[in-house]
């Protein structure tokens, strides 16, 4: 048996550029999944390769209790596009371990043990995140998880003001939810999670793993909120397609972080990549035009489909489209058919999450795309 726990597609991918991939016929195909927000600036980007090939160069690797300045720059940079005061900031190598720092970091800060998290939310499959992790299809082989969390009902404050208490050592959250079907909380709602969060001296973490770096049309999602969190983790696209995590904190969160390190986070590699997507994400001002390419992309689906499908939803460059029919059976069909690659976010939710450099050729050829396949249905 080899590579055990992976379903396979039908075709081979032998290459990438911008926002195609070619599979091993020579068919391209347009990604409007960016492998689940992976690559925010489109396959191969020129700038984050070159970085990497001189990072190659030099060294590949050293861990981080010795200075690199690869690894020093990309502390700077990370700190300067953190929310404001969370500019203490530690690497690892993906999003669940993120996570899995904010969750250490919140009981080592404020000696308290409870989690609160939301129905539907998804933090990632390592034991700890996923015990805050909804679905029932992630966690019931692995059970018992963490014992001391709570889930309250995604966008209902009175629950979630019930259930912070002064046992509370993190509320987690995310602003949009992803895998759960693109679902935005409401203002309100993270307002209270903040409000309930400072009452109590528990740590609000933010996971931004999907909705972070520009893709909703701000740096962070939840600055729609007009707060600031003790935490935000980010991961996914944050290297463009190399494996990398990070949890950004405030001073009351660095200073107590207990023992807590990752051999291969912060690889001078990685940092070289996630260095220069950084810098080319805010010199191209790409939270923006994913705002602008993300309202474009919400119209055009809502013009072509109009009442034939339940909701167009999201934010940005993170677009839920609610569908009568099963979104997988959606999702391989345009793969198939119209050679545009989708996601699902539950059964009747398919996902766009395209590169943010997409153009408005790109969104009409995939809002067409979507709309031939469920008029075949
Ligand atoms: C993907 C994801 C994670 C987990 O990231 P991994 O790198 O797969 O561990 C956590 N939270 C959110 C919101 C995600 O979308």
């Amino acid at each position: 048996m080899s590579g055990f726990t992976y379903s396979q597609k039908s075709m081979e991918i032998a290459g990438g550029e911008g926002v195609y991939l070619t599979d091993s016929e020579g068919v391209e195909y347009l990604d409007f999944g960016a492998n689940y927000a992976c690559t925010p600036l489109g396959h191969d980007h020129e700038t984050v390769q070159s970085a990497v090939a001189d990072q190659l160069d030099d060294l590949t690797f050293v861990q981080a209790v010795y200075p690199v300045e690869t690894r020093q720059r990309l502390h700077e940079t990370l700190a300067a596009a953190a929310p404001a005061d969370l500019d203490n900031v530690w690497v690892c190598n993906s999003g669940t371990e993120a996570n899995e720092a904010a969750l250490k970091f919140a009981r080592s800060a404020t000696g308290n043990t409870k989690f609160v998290a939301a129905t539907h939310a998804f933090h990632g499959r390592t034991m700890g995140s996923l015990s805050l992790t909804w679905k029932d299809k992630y966690r019931s082989h692995y059970e018992p998880l963490l014992d001391e969390t709570e889930f309250v009902p995604y966008n209902d404050s009175e629950a979630l003001s019930e259930a912070v208490d002064d046992d509370t050592a993190a509320v987690i959250l995310e602003p949009i939810q992803g895998a759960g079907g693109i679902n935005p909380a409401t203002v309100e709602f993270l307002q209270t999670a903040r409000e309930a969060t400072e009452e109590m001296g528990a740590a609000l973490v933010f996971d931004e793993v999907q909705t972070g770096l520009g893709r909703t049309g701000r740096m962070w999602n939840h600055e729609r909120a007009d707060i600031v969190p003790d935490i935000v983790t980010s991961a996914k696209g944050l290297a463009n397609g190399l494996p990398i995590g990070a949890t950004l904190c405030r001073d009351w969160i660095a200073a107590a972080y207990g023992n807590h390190a990752s051999t291969f986070g912060g690889s001078p590699v990685v940092a070289a990549a996630a260095e220069a997507t950084l810098s080319t994400i805010h010199d191209e001002r790409l939270p923006a035009h994913a705002g602008e390419m993300g309202t474009y992309l919400r119209e055009r689906l809502e013009r072509e489909l109009g009442d034939s499908v339940r909701d167009v939803r999201g934010e940005g460059l993170m677009v839920g489209v609610e569908i009568e029919e099963s979104a997988a059976d959606a999702v391989a069909a345009l793969a198939h058919d119209e050679h545009v690659l989708a996601l699902t976010a539950g059964k009747h939710v398919v996902r766009f999450l395209p590169p943010l450099v997409v153009d408005e050729g790109h969104v009409d050829r995939a809002a067409n795309a979507l709309a031939a396949v469920l008029r075949k249905e």
